[in-house]
């Protein structure tokens, strides 16, 4: 079906070819549709005119009626620029521009009556306005009480397409589509939501008559994007789950119990229960699972995949578990042959270090079906990884283990293998809906029993020395401390020798053979990374000196202190990281966040988060609002940092209604096919064609 709206822009009154170009190129504007949905960023108030005697500078924004002198263009050097007066009785202001010159020295009228808008500046002692709006009185008047101001270009600006001219032909365009917009939302939807109709809320976002108008508009608008956002995600992820064969996991056998009953080393917190419980009923749906699961640092992700292993285990298939780095493969390796000792199952450990020989001895084993559990890092997902009966796949620490990745799994078996992706860098709630949408999510929100919260600091140089002696008493009393260091790039060499440096200053407060020290860094050969972690891990190092490489999953319960250097370089999910490292014991923990003495306002911000909350979601929250979510790593391909109209720091509610609304739509009808559903059916599917376009 074609709108009114796909209309090329050309064909609107006023554009012509030329403009239709520049428009194109300059905003994206091709169609009437686009042109619609180029929002006002900004409405000026009319009724709000001011004088020119009362100008605040500290305001952005002021309108000013007045009636304009003569305008000269006026060079001096190479620069030249347009210069007018404008006084309303009140005293007189200049008003400059400096490109499109001649164009707007032919289109001002001196001695006319201009509405004119524009933010104040003070130059030379007196003040200004820099490329002002010009209304022309005689149109103004009769006109409507609030002027949308619309971002344009320089270029669209000299061919008369400024914020004035863009509204100029928003008008003409609204007046040509007359009646002829369709509804976009099922009325239901729009009814239950209060929502305004298209054409209305077109109408009301470009010229409202009064703010609350416009917001009611916009909230449509919003609504509109999230919700169809959802629906789609939603829908998707109904279908593919109908769809997909997975692998059937109908028991809980012996393996499962035994270690329940012998090895199980602790109680389980009801958050491992619980989910424990919802990955087991996704084993034995016969669907296919793909599962996010979250928790904070130290509440326990690993038992959790260990026991829905075994499950897989006592189903006749093989798992895996894929960590980020070597250092966590090889800890989840020592500890997984610890806890299943005796249970008769071979665990096997595949890294990019292991040796040749004895990585294909691993991979026959794979093969034959001999090796149970295979942990590793990225390694595992190379294609000349084969495993005789692959049932179920564990990424540890990486939710940005994306679409592409798991695919890569997929093509290790006929029916592809469940997936859970563990995650301790909680995202907030409005990204997991949209980004992960296709994950079902599972969160465990309660620490096993008996932990301190962690006690986190900022301190800058003046106190370093009171800092060691406060380590000193940790080290005397038995605990172990990691001092970490930023080094954001590993190929920066700056980075590596501020590690080295701090390195030697702090061998020279604590000095052998009284101290002990580990240093582990990325550009460290494996066996001895693996030399320096495991000294630290045997308690014979009290200090362990690292970069970021300590940043997951690494397990000393005897550690008790984090002392992090340039804490403002970090970013607030890797300090919560960092953090999360101590306080895995009975013993009170310290987290003490070292920066310079001038910090930015961000950092500062950053910095108080952490020394206020230890809570994983309520610093993902505080991310999300400090840096927005297009600076948030990994997001910014995905379908949330295209969005247009909404905003997911801001428009939190209107996204959970969306959710909510596109939810019950499909729990009522999974597959859209009731006829009153048919126009949300047919936009998907027609959307689904468009996108396969793009790929083949
Ligand atoms: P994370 O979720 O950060 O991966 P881990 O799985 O490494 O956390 O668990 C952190 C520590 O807590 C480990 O030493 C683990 O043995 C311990 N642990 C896990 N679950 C419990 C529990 N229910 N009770 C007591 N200790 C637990
Ligand atoms: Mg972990």
């Amino acid at each position: 079906m074609t709108s009114v709206l796909d209309t090329k822009i050309e064909f609107l009154k006023g554009v012509g070819p030329s403009r239709a170009n520049l428009l194109r190129k300059e905003l994206g504007i091709a169609i009437y549709g686009d042109l619609l949905n180029h929002m006002p960023f900004r409405y000026a108030d009319r009724s709000k005119v001011g004088t020119i005697r009362d100008i605040d500078l500290e305001s952005n924004y002021v309108v000013l009626k007045g009636r304009l002198g003569v305008c000269n263009i006026v060079t001096s050097g190479r620069n030249a620029r347009l210069s007018a007066y404008l006084g309303d009785g009140t005293g007189t202001i200049e008003l400059v521009w400096f490109k499109g010159l001649k164009w707007l020295k032919d289109s001002l009228k001196p001695g006319q009556e201009y509405l004119v808008m524009g933010r104040p500046t003070l130059f030379n002692n007196h003040i200004n306005i820099a490329h002002p709006e010009m209304e022309p009185l005689q149109y103004a008047g009769s006109q409507r009480p609030y002027i949308p101001v619309y971002s344009t270009t320089e270029r669209l600006r000299t061919s008369g397409l400024g914020p004035k001219g863009i509204a100029h032909l928003m008008e003409t365009l609204l007046e040509s589509v007359r009646g002829k917009i369709e509804e976009s939302l099922p009325t239901e939807l729009t009814n239950q939501m209060q929502l305004p109709p298209r054409e209305a809320a077109y109408r009301a976002v470009h010229f409202p008559t009064d703010m609350s108008e416009a917001n009611n508009a916009m909230r449509r608008f919003k609504f509109e994007e999230l919700f169809w956002l959802q629906l789609r995600g939603l829908y998707n992820k109904a279908m593919r789950q109908m769809a997909s064969r997975g692998n059937l996991f109908g028991t809980v056998g012996g393996l499962f119990n035994q270690f329940y009953r012998e090895k199980l080393p602790f109680e389980l917190t009801s958050a491992q229960k619980r989910v424990i419980k919802e990955i087991r009923e996704d084993m034995r749906s016969g669907h296919q699972m793909n599962r996010l699961l979250q928790g904070d640092v130290g509440s326990g992700k690993t038992m959790v995949a260990l026991m829905t292993m075994l499950i897989a285990c006592d189903n006749g298939f093989q798992c895996c578990l894929m960590a980020p780095t070597e250092i966590l493969a090889k800890q989840h390796y020592d500890n997984i042959c610890r806890q299943t000792d005796g249970l008769g199952l071979r665990v096997e450990l595949l890294t990019g270090s292991v040796g040749v020989a004895r990585k294909r001895k691993i991979k026959e084993a794979l093969e034959t079906g001999e090796v149970n559990i295979l942990i590793g890092t990225h390694a595992l997902i190379e294609p000349d990884v084969k495993f005789k009966r692959l049932g179920y796949v564990v990424v540890d620490e990486q939710h940005r283990f994306g679409v592409e990745q798991r695919s890569m799994l997929w093509r290790k078996s006929d029916i592809p293998p469940h997936v859970l992706v563990m995650t301790a860098t909680p995202i907030p709630r409005t990204l997991s809906m949209t980004v992960y949408g296709d994950l079902d999510c599972s969160i465990i929100d309660e620490l096993p029993p008996g932990r301190k919260p962690i006690k986190t600091v900022h301190k800058t140089d003046a106190a370093r020395l009171a800092v060691f002696d406060f380590l000193r008493s940790q080290i005397a009393e038995g605990r172990q401390i990691y001092i970490v260091y930023p080094l954001i790039n590993e190929s920066e060499k700056s980075d590596l020798k501020d590690l080295m440096d701090g390195y030697e200053s702090i061998s020279r407060a604590f000095p052998m053979p009284h101290y002990q020290l580990s240093i582990v860094h990325g550009k460290m050969k494996a066996d001895v990374k693996e030399y320096e972690m495991e000294r630290f891990k045997k308690g014979i190092a009290n200090i362990m000196v690292s970069t970021t490489v300590i940043e997951v999953g690494v397990d000393v319960p005897n550690a008790t202190v984090m002392m992090i250097e340039n804490a403002e370089r970090f970013g607030l999910s890797q300090l919560h990281q960092l953090r999360g490292r101590v306080g895995r014991g009975g013993s009170q923990s310290y987290c003490i966040l070292m920066t310079k003495e001038e910090l930015s306002y961000a950092s500062k911000e950053r910095i108080a988060t952490m020394v206020k909350s230890n809570d994983g979601f309520v610093i993902a929250e505080a991310d999300l609002r400090l840096r927005g979510p297009g600076d948030i790593e990994g997001l910014q391909q995905s379908g949330a940092m295209q969005l247009h109209t909404a905003n997911l720091t801001t428009d939190g509610d209107i996204l959970r209604s969306a959710h909510q609304a596109a939810q019950e739509i499909l729990d009522s009808d999974p597959a859209l096919q009731h006829p009153s559903n048919k126009m949300l059916h047919d936009r998907i599917e027609n959307e689904a064609q468009i996108e396969w376009g793009k790929i083949s």
